[in-house]
């Protein structure tokens, strides 16, 4: 992937994507594939969002059945089916285990049931049927969970996916298919005509120049962002996201082979505990935020909330901070609901376009990234109703993200991230083009040679690499600050 600052500069696009999450790239990618000549910019890097804080599940949701969101999870489930089918490398099936214990706020009736409606609403696109357990057979299954006051629970199948990874692939794939892709780039405001917006006022954060983006349509993915760039847009108007944090701990490996999903004592919310790579995720959280989006972390409270009802379920463990890794922290780009609890706010997407013809994109979840980017470019096309006829047909229900050529070593990696995927901090390559940054030594151990091997590459001068080796440590702490 080439940044090609002149070519945004200098041509006119059909459309324009800001945000480089997985909803941006998505879009990206779907537009270009159809024929419709395409920009994408990101602030920051892609997946530095939302889109590399998830749980890491591509899921209908078993806990919107409460809420009768039935539609939701038939869209998200059928959305599953096609990921594993087109994208298997990132995305395969997890095995889920619902223990229910006495004093639980949903009843086993409950889980068994919500379950059984689960698998027919995934009809054709089932992994497996769920399998009701009693007691014995859950301890057969998972030894380390505690059996007291157990009542029995359900076994079921979801998807695990690699978040980063995927949000990268489909980055790449738009720019193999024509897609004028550059991260470091901010969107600040919009070019308008006659009252319409016709492209962006952008800024290269690498360069600090400023110029202007020219497209016949734009559309803001920005997640929790978003309202910046409506009030750029219509300074007057309502937010339409309200952003929640979700936090999740990386753990020591804890002695489970399947994802466990409880009930929180607290708040009676859903919780997980997931085995991944050499770890184990303990998550989340869902609290309304009001802070600079570009500064979300975990605070020593959210810690507490989640060892408190893991350490219920693993009384054997002993779960403390001690075993904690590092943690993460994201925001939830939600519909602008009040006056309901975060966690209960609709996880459904929407498009919204202004007055001036701005598209955003609000809410959703990961899982259903593929649908939505549909959708939009469905939308996007009736702004061109002169070459409507030459567009063709979204086939990413087919045909699922490339990667990158392999490679090995950690030269070869880092030459990869830098020349193909468009790595140009310490933090993209260590966070997200090798995802070190939740590994046990937090990618400060190969912190040394990969900027000497960045620096090599990209031209930079002693005190540039130093204050990007600075730059990492400090994200670092700040992901473990609540460990203090
Ligand atoms: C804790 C947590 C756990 C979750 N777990 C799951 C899960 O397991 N499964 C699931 O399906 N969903 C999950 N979700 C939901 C999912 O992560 C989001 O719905 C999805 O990632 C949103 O993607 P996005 O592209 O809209 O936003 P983001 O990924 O946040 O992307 C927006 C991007 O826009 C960029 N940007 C902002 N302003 C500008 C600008 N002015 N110019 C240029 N770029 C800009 C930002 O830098 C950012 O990269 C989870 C969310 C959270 C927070």
């Amino acid at each position: 992937m080439k940044r090609d600052i002149a070519r945004l500069k200098t041509e006119d696009f059909d459309l324009l994507v800001i945000g480089g999450g997985i909803n941006g790239c998505a879009i990206a990618r779907d537009a270009s594939l159809r024929g419709v000549k395409t920009a994408l910019i990101e602030k920051d890097d892609f997946a530095s969002g939302a889109s590399g804080k998830t749980t890491k599940i591509i899921h209908g949701g078993i806990r919107y059945l409460e809420q009768f969101n039935l539609n939701l999870i038939y869209e998200a489930l059928h959305e599953r089916g096609i990921l594993l089918r087109t994208t298997p490398r990132l995305v395969h099936p997890l095995e889920f285990i619902i223990p229910v214990y006495k004093g639980d706020p949903r009843p086993l009736i409950m889980m068994r049931t919500g379950v059984f409606i689960y698998d027919m609403l995934a009809g054709k696109s089932n992994i497996h049927c769920h399998r009701p357990l009693n007691k014995d057979e859950l301890m057969l299954l998972e030894r380390d969970i505690t059996s007291k006051g157990l009542k029995g629970g359900v076994l079921y199948c979801d998807a695990q996916m690699d978040d980063i990874r995927l949000c990268l692939d489909n980055a790449i794939s738009a720019y193999q298919a024509g897609c004028c892709v550059a991260n470091k780039v901010e969107a600040e405001g919009f070019i308008k005509r006659d009252g319409r917006v016709v492209g962006a006022e952008a800024k290269d954060t690498l360069r600090g120049e400023k110029f202007a983006i020219r497209a016949q349509c734009v559309v803001n993915a920005t997640g929790a962002w978003s309202n910046r760039l409506v009030w750029a847009d219509e300074p007057h108007s309502p937010a339409i996201t309200r952003p929640t944090k979700g936090i999740h701990i990386v753990y020591k490996k804890l002695p489970v082979t399947r994802a466990i999903l409880f009930s929180a004592r607290k708040d009676k919310r859903i919780l997980f505990v997931i085995p991944w790579r050499d770890y184990t995720l303990i998550g989340t959280t869902d609290t309304d935020f009001k802070g600079s989006c570009d500064e979300v972390y975990a605070t020593s409270d959210d810690v507490e909330y989640l060892l408190n009802e893991a350490r219920r379920i693993f009384p054997d463990e002993q779960i403390d901070k001690k075993g904690i890794i590092t943690t993460y922290a994201g925001l939830r780009p939600l519909m602008n609901t009040q006056g309901v609890a975060p966690w209960k706010v609709s996880r459904e997407h929407f498009i919204k376009e202004s007055g001036a013809g701005l598209i955003s994109v609000v809410g959703g979840k990961y899982t259903t990234y593929r649908r939505l980017a549909e959708q939009v470019v469905d939308r996007v096309i009736l702004s061109f109703p002169r070459k409507r006829e030459s567009i063709k047909k979204c086939v990413t229900a087919a045909q699922g993200p490339s990667s990158a050529a392999s490679a090995e070593g950690m030269r070869s990696l880092i030459e990869r991230a830098v020349k193909e995927e468009m790595a140009n901090s310490l933090t993209d390559l260590l966070a997200r083009r090798l995802q070190l940054s939740n590994s046990r030594s937090l990618g400060l151990a190969e912190l040394e040679e990969s900027a000497n091997i960045m620096a090599g590459l990209l031209g930079w001068s002693t005190a540039q690499k130093e204050s990007e080796i600075r730059a990492y440590k400090e994200e670092a702490r700040k992901n473990t600050a609540c460990l203090d």
